[in-house]
């Protein structure tokens, strides 16, 4: 994903909204409104950590490589086990330097019929290269966090899926090619051309949901999330409904009431094509120029950057929220 650097208006009245954690509400609240299911579901953080070692095993997976290609084979394994349906999207396209790489796009749908629905999304491609780093900037990184994180954590929550039956549909969406895109700021929409093409060409006719849900770099130790402005000026009631449930099961430390700045990621292009809201929940370091972690774009993006208790905190958030809504 791309950041933008804009100067961001602290949003006073809405930070002040939701600066206290509303625990006390859901104590005192009709507790009748709380589904069963809701205690069962619980995350399993070590089957999330497996995930993403046993991703970032195969080497960094660049559209158009071997790694790439067997990765793609054991999601598919994964899903088709578990989902009602999984759907397979195969494209090409042109990246900014003019190299043709597939596009893999993998839809794991569950309950395809409910008309209620919620997208859960992350992007599964590695970058090509290290052009942040201070050597080795040509050859490819592996994208533990960057990639293969927010997959780990849907590889877990179609296991509850499958054991914990949910009232509402569930797309869980592997976006392709999200990061070879450049960094110059010469070419518009280089990144993102899985979700690009999913947005533009829906798995099925007329897709809907009522809202998405995108997870990208979700694994740093002691990650921090704030309000992405996309999802902020576009998703705000989600955002907020995602950010309460996070405070509510004590994740407060992670899920901060700060807005960050726009970042240009899968939901930006899924918002801008389909209309449907979807939230980024996306690491933010606001030490950094580009407000992402210093292993962003190195090759430190390894497995040391992944941390049990931020996949928990994210897996766990996400089944309160879908389980709930
Ligand atoms: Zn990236």
């Amino acid at each position: 994903m791309k950041y933008i650097f804009v100067l961001i208006m602290l949003v006073f009245f809405f930070s002040a909204c939701n600066d206290t954690p509303k625990s006390s509400e859901v104590e005192t609240e009709d507790t009748t409104s709380l589904k069963p299911v809701f205690k069962s579901t619980i995350f399993n953080e070590d089957n999330a950590f497996e995930y993403v070692k046993a991703q970032v095993d195969f080497g960094p997976r660049v559209p158009g490589t071997p790694a790439h290609t067997t990765c793609h084979a054991y999601y598919t394994k994964h899903f088709k086990a578990l989902a009602d349906t999984v759907y397979f999207q195969n494209s090409t396209a042109r990246t900014f330097d003019n190299t043709l790489i597939p596009i893999k796009n993998i839809i794991a749908s569950f309950n395809p019929t409910a008309s209620k629905r919620i997208i859960l999304a992350a992007h599964w491609d590695t970058r090509p290269f290290a052009d942040q780093d201070t050597k080795d900037q040509n050859k490819p990184i592996l994208g533990a966090n960057d990639g293969a994180s927010g997959v780990g954590v849907l590889m877990e929550i179609a296991n509850v899926l499958k054991e914990n039956k949910i009232d509402i549909g569930i797309d869980i969406i592997l976006f392709d090619s999200e990061d070879w895109g450049d960094n110059s700021g010469k070419v518009e929409d280089s990144y993102c051309l899985g979700s690009q093409y999913w947005a533009k060409n829906p798995h099925v006719p007329n897709y809907k949901a009522d809202f998405g849900i995108l997870l990208d770099m979700v694994g740093a130790p002691n990650a921090m999330f704030g309000y992405e402005s996309y999802s902020l000026n576009d998703a705000r009631e989600y955002l907020t409904i995602i950010w309460d449930a996070a405070a509510n099961a004590g994740y407060g430390s992670y899920f901060r009431n700060s807005p960050r700045g726009y970042v240009l990621d899968d939901h930006y292009y899924v918002m801008k094509y389909t209309g449907i809201p979807m939230v980024d929940i996306i690491d933010f370091d606001p030490t950094t120029s580009s407000q992402f972690g210093k292993y962003w774009h190195t090759h430190n993006d390894n497995m040391d950057m992944i941390d049990k208790k931020t996949l928990k905190a994210v897996g766990q958030t996400v089944l309160n929220v879908i389980y709930n809504y």
